[in-house]
């Protein structure tokens, strides 16, 4: 497969999905952008219909499935976007979403109902001018993350021109890239996009979404590597997604895989109350358990940290497990703090 697959004809035609599911697939990609990549096409194993990989990016019947409390806008981008392109829900750090594209449409995405080629939400230069104003009047914003969409998507030419606007603002100290082009188009991740990304005297940190470790192929580590050789502090961002990651075992061997990448696992998002994606959610106790499991086990350079993004526009908070429990005590505080491997201790220890 040479070229990446947009419609449920061809995702049945390649042996992706049944044939005679082809009618309902039509209907999950007349409301969802539908693309694989072939990168991504090739790790699926069409044999397995419990493939991690297909899960995550070939359209399912299972999406036509609308809970009633999923929401089309589950994290609130709305509530907190006053200007085209700008979220702006932390007062030190703003979202710069540049265009509606992205290089794979994830089954899960938060953002279903914005992203795709048909959604009319690109960025014209008056838009990103006008942005790029709201950016400059407000210097309290310390960070500025592109996201999207996936910016990755678009021109060496078109990101050089915005990392040097973001250059030239001064309260502007850091610029932050949301993606998963180098996982899903790594051969788009060339010498001269990476040099694109950097701005003179400001860190470029790249934020990658991966969700198991086959995503990691060695074309992927070479893109990665390409941006972490340039001088980009990397971290990942994964979804906790029932029947790819949701056991000890997968989310170990990705965290490790991504360390090993020289990428910072930083946050493990709950999957949001997206529409028609309760097939791939799991309860917030798979996710606790698993905290732990990783604690018990892994260095703590495989940590991440476990976050829900509070339906409504609130925000993210970390949550759990807690290895604390406060204790009833006489003029002082007392704790019971719990090791790594279950052991529980009294803070202040007693008699010492
Ligand atoms: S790459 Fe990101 S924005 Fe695009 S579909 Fe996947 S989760 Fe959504």
């Amino acid at each position: 497969m040479k070229s990446t697959l947009h419609t449920a004809a061809q995702i049945c035609e390649h042996g992706f999905a049944p044939l005679e599911n082809r009618a309902a697939l039509e209907s999950v990609a007349a409301s969802y952008a539908v693309a694989l990549p072939p990168a991504l096409a090739a790790l699926i194993d069409r044999d397995d219909p419990h493939d991690p990989i297909a899960r995550q990016f070939v359209p399912s019947e299972a999406e036509l499935d609308r809970q009633p409390q999923e929401l089309v806008d589950p994290i609130g981008d709305d509530a907190h976007s006053p200007v085209k392109g700008i979220v702006h829900r932390y007062p030190d750090r703003v979202l710069l979403k540049l265009t509606p594209i992205c290089a794979v449409y994830c089954r899960f995405c938060f953002r279903r109902e914005m992203v795709g080629p048909d959604k009319a939400n690109a960025l014209s230069a008056a838009a990103l001018a006008t942005a790029l104003d709201y950016i400059r009047a407000h210097s309290e914003i310390w960070e500025v993350i592109l996201t999207g969409g996936d910016p990755l998507v678009l021109s060496a030419r078109r990101l050089r021109a915005v990392m040097k606007a973001l250059d030239n603002i001064d309260h502007v100290k850091v610029v932050r890239i949301h993606t998963r082009v180098p996982i899903a188009d790594p051969a788009r991740m060339t010498p001269e996009l990476v040099r694109a990304l950097k701005i003179k005297a400001k860190p470029t940190y790249v934020a990658m979404h991966v969700n198991h470790a086959r995503e990691l192929t060695p074309a992927a580590r070479a893109a990665c590597a390409r941006m972490a050789d340039a001088g980009m502090p990397l971290l990942a961002q994964s979804v906790l997604l029932a029947g790819v990651n949701d056991t000890p075992e997968a989310m170990g061997d990705l965290m490790r895989a991504l360390v090993e990448c020289r990428i910072k696992p930083y946050y493990l998002h709950h999957a949001d109350l997206a529409p028609g994606t309760g097939h791939l959610r799991t309860g917030i106790a798979t996710g606790q358990n698993l905290m732990r499991e990783l604690r018990g086990r892994l260095s703590g350079l495989c940590q991440p940290t476990y976050v829900l993004d509070i339906p409504g526009g609130h925000g993210k908070s970390p949550i759990g497990p807690s290895y604390i429990e406060r204790m009833a005590a006489n003029g002082g505080e007392r704790v019971v703090v719990e090791d790594f491997s279950g052991g529980r201790h009294q803070y202040p220890p007693q008699n010492i």
